[in-house]
C-alpha cells in the first residue's frame, strides 16, 4: 500500500518509509492511500483470536512489506505478560448495562500512550532496515510527563535506536520524574531542563534544526528521528484496539453481530478518535463518534460549527494530556473527509497564519453526521469520577471522566441508547490527588504516598509498575540549561 501526504497527492511512499519519515517533506503527514475493508467474517473470526493475532491481522492490511512472522513477533514483544499486567491487553469491562470501559492503561506506564509506543519501535526499527538506513535513529522526545516515559518504556533495549528525553525541571510530577529518571535500557538517556514544558520543547526543536549537530551525531552513526503521535507507527497500533474491543463484545454476547455501537473519547491530538474513525472504515459499526474535550475546547466548537479556532485562552487542568490547543492529527480526518490535499494544505496554511481555519459546509455537514463533541471543566471532570465510583463502584482517572461526562450529557440529549465503548486512557493511580479529592478527601499526600492513601481509600492495589518505582535507583540526575542542551544530547551518547 502506499502512503501520501494529507498535503500533496504527489508525494507518495512506502509503510516502512512512512514510519522512518515520520512527517511528509511538505509537513503533511503520511496517510495510506485507502482504507481497507475487512472481509465480511472477519469480526467475527477474530473473537476467537489474542489481542496479539488480531493485531498482527489488522496491521498486516496496511503493511504489505512486513510479513506475518515479524508482525507476530513484535506483537509478542509489545504487548507479552512482561509488559502488561492482563493476558487481554486491552480488556473491555461492563460499568453499566449499556455502558462498556475500554481500558488502554495495563501496560508498563499505566496510560494509553504504550499501546502505540510499545508498538513503534520495532515498526520503526524494521523500518530502518528494509530502507536500508544504515544509521541509528536517535529519538529526541521533550515531555510534560506520560508520553516521554512511554518512549523511553517502548524503545529500551529496542535495536537501531537510541531515545533521548528531555523534560522540564518544575513541569512535571514527582511521580512523573520518577519514573523517567529510573528508566532502565542499555539505549536510553534522561535529562531535566531548568525551565517549563516550553523552554524544553523548544529547546529540542533547536536541536532538530542544529546542523553542526547533526553532521557530528552522521559521523558516529545517528541521525535524529521523533516518535510523536503523528507518525503513522503509532496511529496504526490503536485502530487494533477498537476492532478488538467490537470483538470481545460479540463474543461475550453482550451485542449481536452487525449491532451498532458508539464510542466516546477523551481527545487532546485527535490521534485516538481518528483510529476509531479509521476503524470505522474497516467495517465496525461504529455510529457515533463522540469527543470528548476538558475546558481546551477548540474541537467541541469545530465539531458542531466547522470553524477551528486556536485563540483562545489555553487552560491549565486536571487531565493535562488533553491540554492542548491544535489537534494535529485532525488533518488526517480532514484529508479523509474531502480527498482533497490542495484544501487541506489550504486550511493549515490559514492555521499557521491566522490560527484559524473554516470547512466547506459539505464537511461541516459529515463531521455533524459522524461526530459530536461535548467540554467537560474540572469541576464536572471531579463530580463525574465520584457519581461514576458511587453509582457503578469503578474507580476512573480524570481524562475518563471528561469522557464518562460527554457520554452522558449525549445520552441526555439525544436520547440514544446505543451500546457505548467509553475510552479509558490512563490509571487513576497516575493522577491520585486529583481523584482523591473528587473522592472528597481533603488531606491528600504527598508523591507516592497518595498512591497508597488512594489504595487504602478504595481497596484497589496500587499498580506493580507504580508501586514498583520505590525501589528503583536513580540512573539520571543530569540538569542544564535549555541552552546547553546540545551538550547534554552528546554527554548522553557518550
Ligand atoms: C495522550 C492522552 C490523551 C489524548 O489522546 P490523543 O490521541 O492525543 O487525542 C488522553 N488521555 C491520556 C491519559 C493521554 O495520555
Amino acid at each position: 500500500m502506499q502512503y501520501i501526504s494529507t498535503r500533496n497527492l504527489g508525494v507518495h511512499c512506502s509503510a516502512s518509509r512512512a514510519i522512518a519519515q515520520g512527517l511528509a517533506g511538505d509537513g503533511g503527514l503520511l496517510t495510506p492511500f485507502f482504507i481497507p475493508k475487512l472481509p465480511g467474517k472477519a469480526l467475527g473470526d477474530m473473537t476467537a483470536m489474542a489481542y496479539q493475532q488480531r493485531a498482527v491481522y489488522i496491521m498486516k492490511q496496511f503493511l504489505e512489506e512486513f510479513s506475518v512472522k515479524e508482525l507476530t513477533d513484535f506483537t509478542a514483544a509489545a504487548y507479552g505478560p512482561d509488559k502488561f499486567d492482563t493476558p487481554a491487553v486491552a480488556p473491555v469491562r461492563a460499568v453499566e448495562p449499556g455502558t462498556y470501559c475500554l481500558e488502554l492503561w495495563h501496560g508498563p506506564t499505566c496510560a494509553f500512550k504504550d499501546m502505540a509506543l510499545q508498538m513503534l519501535p520495532h515498526l520503526l526499527s524494521a523500518s530502518l532496515a528494509k530502507i536500508e538506513e544504515p544509521r541509528t535513529a536517535c529519538i529526541l522526545a521533550a515531555t510534560s510527563g506520560d508520553t516521554g516515559k512511554g518512549a523511553l518504556e517502548g524503545f529500551k533495549d529496542v535495536p537501531r535506536t537510541r531515545i533521548l528525553v528531555f523534560y522540564p525541571k518544575d513541569g512535571v510530577s514527582r511521580v512523573q520524574e520518577f519514573q523517567m529518571v529510573t528508566q532502565e535500557g542499555a539505549n536510553v538517556g534522561v535529562c531535566a531542563v531548568r525551565g517549563n514544558f516550553d523552554d524544553a520543547q523548544t529547546g529540542v526543536k533547536k536541536l532538530f534544526a542544529d546542523e553542526a549537530l547533526r553532521e557530528e551525531l552522521a559521523g558516529k552513526g545517528y541521525f535524529f528521528s521523533s516518535a510523536n503521535s503523528i507518525n503513522w507507527g503509532r496511529v496504526l497500533p490503536q485502530i487494533v484496539y477498537y476492532i478488538s474491543a467490537y470483538c470481545d463484545l460479540l463474543r461475550d454476547e453482550k451485542i449481536t453481530p452487525g449491532q451498532a455501537v458508539n464510542v466516546c473519547v477523551p481527545t487532546g491530538n485527535f490521534g485516538n478518535i481518528l483510529a476509531a474513525w479509521y476503524a470505522r472504515e474497516m467495517g465496525v459499526p461504529i455510529q457515533k463518534l463522540i469527543c470528548a474535550s476538558n475546558a481546551n475546547d477548540a474541537l467541541t466548537d469545530f465539531l458542531s460549527t466547522g470553524v477551528y479556532d486556536r485563540n483562545r485562552d489555553f487552560h491549565q487542568t486536571i487531565s493535562p494530556s488533553m491540554d492542548i490547543l491544535v489537534s494535529s492529527n485532525l488533518e488526517r480526518l480532514l484529508f479523509f473527509l474531502t480527498q482533497d490535499a490542495a484544501q487541506v494544505k489550504g486550511y493549515m496554511e490559514e492555521l499557521s497564519a491566522t490560527g484559524r481555519y473554516q470547512v466547506s459546509d459539505r464537511v461541516t455537514e459529515k463531521l455533524n453526521r459522524h461526530f459530536k463533541g461535548y467540554r467537560c471543566d474540572d469541576q464536572r471532570t471531579k463530580e463525574t469520577i465520584r457519581a461514576v465510583y458511587h453509582r457503578a463502584g469503578y474507580l476512573i482517572d480524570p481524562h475518563t471522566a471528561v469522557a464518562f461526562s460527554a457520554l452522558e450529557r449525549y445520552r441526555e440529549e439525544t436520547g440514544d441508547a446505543t451500546p457505548a465503548i467509553v475510552v479509558s486512557t490512563a490509571s487513576p493511580f497516575k493522577f491520585c490527588g486529583s481523584v482523591l479529592e473528587a473522592l472528597g478527601e481533603r488531606e491528600t499526600a504527598q508523591g507516592l504516598d497518595a498512591m497508597d492513601q488512594l489504595s487504602a481509600k478504595t481497596g484497589i492495589p496500587v499498580p506493580a509498575p507504580l508501586a514498583g518505582l520505590r525501589g528503583k535507583r536513580v540512573r539520571f540526575d543530569q540538569v542544564v540549561d535549555k541552552d546547553r542542551m546540545a551538550e547534554a544530547v552528546l554527554s548522553l551518547l557518550g
